[in-house]
């Protein structure tokens, strides 16, 4: 009979298992209080789970993708992502301001003398030569994914070159074993990442509860103003654009289909706030259940990681309309506009790790001479409006992504609407 029962378990998708446990985790949280906390090695170890498997999906996916890719192409696909990626986060800084314009969060709010940390505006330049790793093993070593992906789609495109050009059977044979082998390893980092998940179902909950154990309903309740406008702003944003505009106008499918395609990485940057750490997740939703091809996704999706941050250049625009209101003043347009440009620049060169949207909020600030108390003022609530952004950043990713796919020929709608695989672990 336990048997049975754990079979019956398994059998419920594992995105209503996590969402369940995620409920369970914040009730029991905001229950127990601070004591809850101690439940943070149990949520990180998910999180650790799944930061283990960013490096070796990238490279194996890479080298799969550069199988089919000429330079052209790859400069085209390349291009198309980066114009879409800005578009889209431009937007959506709007949208955050328009929003927040007329909720208004923040006024009647005191704000505390907190401390604030406060963040360098990136050096273009610095951003531009650390594309390039100056040691490729060093970059995979470190984690860094612009390098990376750098190094791996040079390494894939000349092993196609060598491919084309050569005499040798042996330097034939031995790309084919690279190819080979990529694709194996990819098969099976993406059956680890359903055994993660399986995990996640205990790491949620733990995350949750230590969120919530620290910070308390009294904590929570003087900005519910704020996160009821960014998750309004946020809602806005995946349903006309992502869902709306992309999707369902411009690449025809089904939203729904969307959701169900992405829910396990939704699900995921909800749960751990991280656009990085979510990868695995969102490059296996990709694959196997939007069936995009990897020539798009593996390129795409870390690169959207890094750099293309919908949701947390939407929260810089409520965020600037916030304190703004916390200190009493108006922003007129051209400080809005303001708002746009540093959002999406800063949105850049931000690494997608929890808490980004936070130190960025200080270069808005000092953009627009608002005081930097107010990051530290909303720094207790941003574990929550953390997740929400992360969640719009994913959105944005894999909604972009299946539209850059459509375009190049490089998505299967065989079998009519995007459907969630079994994503099945053993
Ligand atoms: N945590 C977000 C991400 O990883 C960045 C942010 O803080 O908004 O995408």
């Amino acid at each position: 009979a336990t048997m049975d029962y754990w079979q019956r378990y398994r059998s419920i998708p594992i995105v209503y298992r996590i969402g369940v446990a995620f409920v369970l985790g914040s009730v029991f949280g905001l229950l127990v209080g601070q004591p809850a906390t101690r439940l943070q090695p149990v949520g990180d170890l998910f999180v650790r789970l799944l930061s283990m498997l960013i490096v070796p999906i990238i490279v194996f996916t890479l080298l799969m993708g550069a199988r089919r890719l000429s330079p052209s192409n790859l400069g085209k696909i390349g291009g198309q992502v980066v114009l879409v990626y800005a578009a889209t986060s431009a937007i959506a800084v709007a949208i955050g301001l328009g929003v927040a314009n007329l909720i208004d969060p923040g006024s009647g709010l005191q704000l505390g003398d907190a401390e604030a940390q406060t963040a360098e505006a990136p050096d273009i330049v610095e951003v531009i030569l650390g594309i390039v790793p100056e040691n490729p093993i060093g970059a995979m070593a470190n984690g860094d994914v612009l390098p990376t992906i750098f190094f791996v789609v040079v390494f894939g495109l000349a092993l196609a070159l060598v491919q084309q050009e050569t005499d040798s059977d042996d330097i034939r044979s031995g790309v084919e074993a690279f190819y080979d082998l990529a694709e194996a390893g990819a098969e099976a980092m993406f059956k680890v990442v359903w055994g993660v998940m399986e995990y996640g179902v205990v790491g949620v909950f733990a995350l949750m509860a230590a969120v919530f154990g620290e910070a308390g309903a009294d904590a929570i309740v003087p900005f519910a103003l704020l996160i009821l406008t960014l998750a309004l702003a946020v809602t806005a944003h995946i349903v006309l654009v992502h869902l709306g505009a992309i999707v369902t106008l411009l690449v025809g499918e089904s939203p729904t289909g969307f959701l169900r395609g992405g829910r396990d990485a939704l699900i995921t940057a909800l749960s751990i706030r991280s656009s990085s750490g979510t990868l695995p997740v969102t490059m296996s939703n990709a694959d196997e259940n939007l069936q995009v091809e990897e020539e798009v996704y593996s390129f795409s999706l870390p690169l959207g990681a890094t750099i293309n941050m919908d949701g947390t250049a939407l929260y810089q625009g409520v965020a600037a309309i916030f304190a703004a209101n916390l200190v009493g003043v108006q922003l007129g347009l051209a400080e809005q506009f303001t708002v746009v440009a540093v959002a999406v620049l800063a949105s850049v060169g931000a690494a997608g790790v929890p808490g980004t949207g936070l130190i960025m909020l200080t270069l808005v600030l000092t953009q627009l001479g608002l005081p930097l108390e107010v990051v530290g003022f909303v720094a207790g609530v941003d574990p929550i409006l953390d997740r929400m952004r992360t969640m719009t950043n994913i959105s944005g990713d894999l909604a972009v992504t299946t539209l850059v796919a459509k375009w190049n020929d490089a998505v299967d709608f065989t079998g009519g609407t995007w459907t969630p695989g079994d994503g099945e672990w053993a």
